[in-house]
């Protein structure tokens, strides 16, 4: 039915990639793009022996906007799927304005010489876009992406109102190193030394990075240590829930985790200003990146599962009063691995990546515009993520979180 570009060749498009050959009824001609192309070919290898479906794969550096429009206009797609990294966000919506192809992707856009990320400088395309009569989807991973679909799922279904959201994300996985990150070592180390903030009476609290700490019994992985973070999708959240009085984001880290970070922090490590070595220079976060365990890597040794979900407390659409649920997904690294080749991290953001461009693709999100998750009906997404691996639950819980 439709073709389909990709941009990326990294452990989270590995597993899109895959999943678009396992749904080739919608994705009837895959497109692959990255920096290294032999990257790409290596992920079409691994989709031809698994499903049998041939990928087309093509060198191209995403930062340079006509060489990339020129390869989008010969590929003509119907939709370019953005999953190599934030920086290239910006870049890649110019070469899919001037080519007239809509857009997706699963991470907001992030100055390379500044850690923050926002979504201010995308919702600035929202005309551009409207004009052109083209959408873009931004941030359909699973946080953000999945996060913020369970919340509206909650709010259509359960809640008349959501006053109080907790959003967890628990990696119980173990890869065997001593340290090493699930996804780009880069963007993860920039988002978690980045200070907390959470939403609170319509404003937002900052505090240090990785100071408020609380433990919390998670379903099949079981108790762990997680941390006040920031993370994108309390930006559109608190946007889309405007009767918000608190929303928090949660993540769990491992104590040898904090304690390299630490000290690789300590050092100086994990800083994005150049400094010069031997006459050149470098940025201390990306030669620290350079020496990491790539995340694609991780996939053999992963052990144990992943569980990601919402606590949402509000009024009850059935008259019964305050409610508070609980939405989640749990994944497993090895099953995750065995399937497409990729540990659950990868898995996570691959699928729902894979899910929103069908959703695109067979026009049950459509508009013309800059669009978030929170925007479009969360049940036909649901179905097909339920269906295509990431199978969801639901509790009632006594009460919200008590911390
Ligand atoms: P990787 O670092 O594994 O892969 C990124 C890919 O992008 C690499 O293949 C890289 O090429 C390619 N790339 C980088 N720069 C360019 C460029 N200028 N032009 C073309 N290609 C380029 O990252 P992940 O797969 O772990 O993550 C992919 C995206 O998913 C990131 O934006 C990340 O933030 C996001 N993410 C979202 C999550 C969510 O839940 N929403 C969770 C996890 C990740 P090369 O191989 O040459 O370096």
């Amino acid at each position: 039915m439709s073709k389909v570009l990709i941009i990326g060749a990294g452990g989270v498009s590995s597993v899109a990639v895959h999943k678009m050959a396992m749904n080739n009824a919608i994705f009837t001609d895959i497109h692959l793009a990255s920096r290294t192309k032999a990257k790409c070919d290596a992920i079409a290898q691994s989709v031809k022996s698994r499903t049998g479906v041939d990928i087309s794969t093509y060198e191209i550096d995403a930062e340079e906007v006509p060489a990339l429009t020129r390869l989008i206009k010969q590929i003509q797609p119907k939709l370019v799927v953005n999953l190599a990294l934030p920086y290239q966000d910006l870049p890649i919506m110019d070469a899919c304005l001037e080519a007239g192809v809509n857009y997706l992707d699963t991470a907001n856009y992030e100055p390379k010489d500044e850690a923050k990320f926002e979504y201010s400088w995308q919702w600035a395309y929202q005309e551009k876009f409207r004009e052109k009569g083209l959408m873009a989807l931004l941030g359909s991973g699973f946080d953000p992406g999945v996060t913020s679909v369970f919340a509206m799922w909650l709010k259509k279904h359960k809640l008349e109102t959501i006053r109080q959201l907790d959003i967890l994300d628990c990696n119980g996985g173990d890869h065997g190193q001593a340290f090493a990150t699930n996804f780009n070592p880069e963007i993860n180390i920039r988002e978690v030394t980045a200070p907390a903030r959470h939403w609170a009476n319509g404003e937002w609290v900052e505090t240090p990075a990785l100071t408020i700490r609380q433990q919390f019994e998670f379903d099949e992985v079981g108790q762990k240590n997680m941390y006040l973070m920031y993370h994108e999708e309390l930006e559109s959240l608190s946007k889309f829930l405007p009767e918000l009085e608190r929303a928090r984001f949660w993540m769990t880290f491992g104590d040898e985790y904090i304690k390299h970070l630490t000290v690789l922090q300590n050092v100086g490590m994990t800083g994005i200003e150049p400094i010069t070595y031997q006459g050149k220079d470098i940025i201390p976060l990306q030669f620290l990146a350079a020496v990491l365990p790539k995340p694609e890597t991780l996939g053999e040794t992963t052990k144990g599962k992943t569980n990601i979900g919402d606590i949402a407390t509000g009024d009850a659409r059935d008259g019964s009063g305050e409610k508070t649920f609980y939405i989640y997904n749990i994944c497993d690294h090895e099953d995750a691995n065995a399937e497409t080749g990729n540990q659950a991290v990868s898995y996570t953001t691959g699928v729902p990546a894979m899910v929103g461009a069908a959703m695109m693709l067979t026009g049950k999100w459509a508009g013309e515009g800059v669009f978030n998750m929170e925007q479009f009906d969360p049940d036909p997404f649901l179905e097909m993520l339920g269906n295509n691996g990431l199978p969801w639950q639901v509790k009632e819980l006594a009460g919200p979180l008590e911390f």
